[in-house]
């Protein structure tokens, strides 16, 4: 199961909120939307691609049984997640899934940037909200990523043809490594625009 909120009516286009939980959440994930706005449980959209049919087998890693092809793992932390998220999801990735791609060149290629950067965010680095903004009239997609409230926030965003994850410290209104994103103005009015939905999210009481 996955989440999203809608903030239909607020304006247009529609934005759609993907939250990244862990099990124990997912009760006061439900209380949360439910008094934000709308409750659907759609596929997340942000699935893995394909790896070639030739990872359609058993892999071992430790003592844990994997099929790369299908993103299963037997450990504990993936069949926890899959009690949430539906295979395919990015969030269904486990540690041992992403050695084992990682460690091989040839699948690396298979797995475009961004769903490898959103996969380290939320795996590694606990990254558990990501915000998407759908910007028609500038043209411009992205994604803003937290892993709490206040501070640094991820951007993802597209430099040229790849995606290329950003960070921004709300604090010292600055770029890690000064590193800055292409409509960087835009990206900042978006986030100080939406910065409540990051706050009541993390702040919330429940
Ligand atoms: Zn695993």
């Amino acid at each position: 199961m996955t989440f999203i909120i809608d903030l239909r009516g607020e304006e247009k286009p529609i934005k759609k909120v993907p939250i990244l939980m862990d099990v124990k959440e997912v009760q006061k994930l439900k209380k949360y939307i439910a008094n934000n706005g709308a409750l659907f449980i759609p596929p997340y959209e942000l699935e893995l691609p394909k790896l070639p049919e030739w990872t359609n087998r058993v892999y071992y890693y430790k003592q844990y049984k994997m099929n790369l092809y299908q993103f299963t793992c037997s450990c504990e932390w993936w069949k926890n997640k899959r009690k949430i998220y539906p295979v395919g999801d990015l969030r269904l990735v486990c540690k041992h899934l992403y050695y084992k791609i990682s460690s091989s060149s040839k699948l690396l290629e298979t797995i475009d940037d961004l769903s490898l950067m959103l996969i380290k965010s939320y795996l590694f680095h606990g990254e558990n909200m990501l915000l998407k903004a759908v910007l028609a009239k500038e043209k411009l997609t992205f994604y803003i990523g937290a892993r709490y409230f206040g501070d640094w926030y991820n951007v993802y965003t597209k430099a040229g043809d790849n995606w290329k994850r950003y960070s921004y410290s709300m604090l010292e209104k600055r770029w890690s490594y000064d590193r800055v994103p292409e409509h960087e103005k835009i990206i900042l009015d978006y986030l100080k625009k939406k910065i409540n939905l990051f706050k009541n999210y993390f702040n919330r009481k429940d």
